[in-house]
């Protein structure tokens, strides 16, 4: 699926990736990351990957859009999401980020992932986390 047409849904998503991957600050790895988000709602929320001397502390380019999607829209379900990076290689979201989408997702939510040279490839989410943990496993019975 590499440099096929790229899905009308993710265009939108990639230009707001790009765009927040030019913010990354990324001095300790300088593996720039983008990531955008579409909400059910049909708003892209876009974010970069923040890193920090103390390595833990960082945060990937998936949380801060996600941060910026539940700022705005509060608990809303995402539709899809996309990773972009200046590396030559597609990057996929890393565990704790396909957690973090998942606690968000809807049962058929798209993942892409994608480069500045064009490449990108698509799975559902829940083939990047199968048996996923999530809000159904907390709640109680009544
Ligand atoms: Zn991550």
């Amino acid at each position: 699926m590499s440099k096929a047409v790229f899905p009308p849904e993710a265009v939108g998503l990639r230009a707001a990736a790009i765009e927040a991957m030019r913010q990354a600050y990324a001095p300790y790895s300088r593996l720039a990351v983008g990531a955008a988000i579409l909400a059910t709602s049909g708003e892209i929320f876009a974010g970069c990957n923040v890193e920090n001397a103390a390595f833990p502390v960082g945060l990937c380019a998936e949380a801060t859009a996600l941060g910026a999607l539940v700022t705005r829209l509060g608990g809303t379900r995402v539709r899809a999401a996309l990773v972009i990076v200046e590396g030559p290689e597609k990057a996929w979201p890393c565990g704790a980020c396909r957690q973090r989408l998942w606690e968000f997702a809807l049962a058929d939510t798209v993942v892409y992932a994608t480069t500045l040279a064009g490449e990108w490839s698509s799975r559902p989410l829940v083939q990047l986390l199968p048996l996923g943990f999530g809000p159904h496993n907390l709640k109680t019975s009544e």
